[in-house]
């Protein structure tokens, strides 16, 4: 598929310096794609519909970038096209008291799916590796010497050695972790900040802070590197898809949600001798009640 060349999955590492933020040959292509996205979405209604009802394998679906990237728009019109029974959209935001009086992974146990389900993750627990490193915010939780006198980096490979083994004990529990990266170029989120700050509709979704966070967006973007790099394997993936175009970032997420969604092998259970002999005799027990109406 065409979203494997944005494909990590601990064959080789990522440099996000070296890969493209836009649709490059592809664009202008904007109406075929769009109808190309929109028959996936049709696929994936179809395969959660399987998977709902065979109930063996949950998926999650965990969505990282920088702001303005397009997460809301991916999650509201590629995830929009599942059925909401079935899928739960978690936003993972800077964590509360009670959160931080806990280990990193404690509030993401509560989101987690059941078989047969779907949880969608706006952000997520890469947060405590990304935005916490980079603001060094690990230093101001209550945690034992013996935890924070390692250097940062040693903490932080650690993080990414328990996060690694965090996605594979899920793996090994029938569940699986798509994990999808918008790469947004520097441009792109000027013109978008722009007109967030321009378009009273979408003021709520800017805040001055987003600006601080924007001067350092190429630290960002090498510490991503190294955090995909650090934490993609087969079993669980990360696809770094080019954002600067929304049609076409959506068309390549709904191509790695079908392909994941295939992966949990949805099949409609399939029925034993004895239940289905049961539901021919309920099917002519129906067909009784039309007659000696
Ligand atoms: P938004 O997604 O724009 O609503 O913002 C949520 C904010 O919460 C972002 O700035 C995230 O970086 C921040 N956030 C999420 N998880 C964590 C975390 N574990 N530690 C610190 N900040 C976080
Ligand atoms: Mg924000």
């Amino acid at each position: 598929m065409q979203a494997d060349a944005y494909r990590f999955d601990g064959s080789r590492p990522c440099d996000l310096s070296r890969l493209p933020t836009d649709a490059g040959s592809e664009k202008g292509k904007k109406e075929e794609y769009a109808a190309k996205t929109a028959a996936n979405l049709r696929r994936m209604e179809a395969l959660q519909d399987a998977l709902y009802a065979d109930g063996r394998e949950g998926l999650i679906i965990l969505l990282q970038a920088l702001d303005a990237a397009g997460k809301d728009g991916t999650i509201k019109h590629v995830m929009g096209g599942l059925n909401p029974q079935g899928v739960t959209v978690y936003n993972f935001k800077q964590p509360t008291k009670t959160e931080l009086q806990h280990d990193y992974l404690w509030r993401v146990g509560q989101c987690l799916p059941p078989r047969g389900g779907i949880a969608i993750f706006n952000r997520s627990y890469y947060e405590d590796v990304l935005v916490v490193q980079l603001h060094q915010l690990h230093k101001t939780y209550r945690m034992a010497d013996r935890v924070l006198t390692d250097s940062d980096e040693a903490f932080f490979e650690k993080r990414y050695r328990q996060i690694r083994h965090f996605e594979e004990y899920l793996y090994e529990n029938s569940f699986r972790v798509l994990k999808i990266f918008l790469h947004l170029s520097k441009e792109e989120q000027k013109k978008r900040f722009l007109d967030r700050i321009d378009t009273p509709e979408k003021n709520w979704k800017f805040t001055p802070d987003d600006l601080r966070e924007r001067a350092r967006f190429d630290e960002y973007n090498r510490l991503y590197s190294r955090v995909i790099s650090a934490t993609a394997t087969e079993h669980a993936p990360w696809f770094a898809l080019p954002a600067d175009q929304k049609w076409y970032t959506r068309y390549l997420a709904s191509e790695v949600v079908v392909e994941a969604l295939q992966k949990c092998a949805p099949s409609y259970p399939a029925l034993d001798e004895k239940t289905r002999a049961e539901m021919q005799r309920a099917r002519i027990r129906l067909m009784a009640e039309d007659e000696s109406r």
